[in-house]
């Protein structure tokens, strides 16, 4: 009989190799199957054992894209086969990262699943930026929020940012103005600052900032391409992050 294999939903974290766990690598130097999705970088797979065999699930509009459904079935099969297959996801597993469905497929087929978390691309993208998500003086809440899922505009949207908190949008560059507008109508200063971090931890990275009013604007001059991280909060301003912002252009 052929023992089942694991699946191990694992973090790769927001782009830079060095940001993943020692688990996450260790992992990927034994591996047989590495099923990974688009955001994951190159220089994270170039960890995989030579012999590896690396799957594309890629999600992407314009590539070929599995079903989330196929993925599930793959992730079983492979295992039921006898294999350990290394699920390998952009920043954490289990943040917007559908890896809850897959823990569930696997569960639900017999196989057995071990999480790896990651670095999500939130903390990635504040810690690269030099932004304190929380601040004794400026926030004591931080939210994450999706800005792309079912019944966006219906969402109660005050109460997610302001004075003292701290909002962290994934997947917002599409719905920029549509929550700009959102969160203005529900009381919130145009004024209110907001950072926009594109590729953090990566070669390429940029930190755009500027008043929530500004943020439809921001987006489309600036051309700004997914994957990028919006963080809206007074924390954005703090010394350091602006004194970041120099260094980014003192260096660029
Ligand atoms: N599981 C992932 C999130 C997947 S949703 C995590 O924990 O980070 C995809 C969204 O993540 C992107 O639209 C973007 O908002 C964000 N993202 C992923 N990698 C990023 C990066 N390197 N820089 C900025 N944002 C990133």
């Amino acid at each position: 009989m052929t023992t089942v294999g694991t699946v191990y939903l694992v973090g790769a974290g927001p782009g830079d190799p060095d940001l993943m766990t020692v688990r996450a690598a260790r992992l990927l130097e034994r591996a047989d199957l590495v099923v990974h999705d688009g955001l994951v970088d190159p220089a994270v797979l170039a960890l995989a054992r030579p012999e590896a065999e690396l799957v594309s699930v890629a999600k992407s509009r314009v590539r070929h894209t599995l079903p989330q459904e196929e993925i599930n079935a793959l992730l079983v099969r492979e295992a039921l086969d006898g294999r350990d297959v290394i699920r390998l996801k952009g920043g954490d597993p289990f943040v917007f990262g559908r890896g809850g469905e897959e823990a569930e497929a696997c569960r639900a087929g017999g196989v057995p699943v071990e999480i790896v978390p990651g670095v999500t691309s939130a903390l990635g993208a504040a810690a690269a930026a030099q932004i304190p998500l929380t601040h004794r003086d400026s926030a004591s809440i931080v939210s994450f929020v999706a800005g792309q899922c079912k019944g966006l505009a219906d969402q109660n949207w005050a109460g997610l940012a302001g004075p003292g908190r701290t909002l962290a949008i994934y997947m917002g560059v599409k719905t920029a103005p549509m929550i700009a507008e959102k969160l203005i109508a529900e009381g919130l200063s145009p004024n209110m600052p907001l950072a926009v971090i594109e590729n953090a931890a990566r070669a390429n990275m940029r930190v755009l900032r500027s008043a929530l009013a500004a943020l439809p604007g921001l987006v489309e001059t600036q051309r700004v391409k997914s994957p990028a991280l919006i963080i809206i909060g007074e924390v954005t301003t703090r010394d350091d992050a602006a004194l970041a912002q120099f260094a980014l252009e003192a260096h660029a």
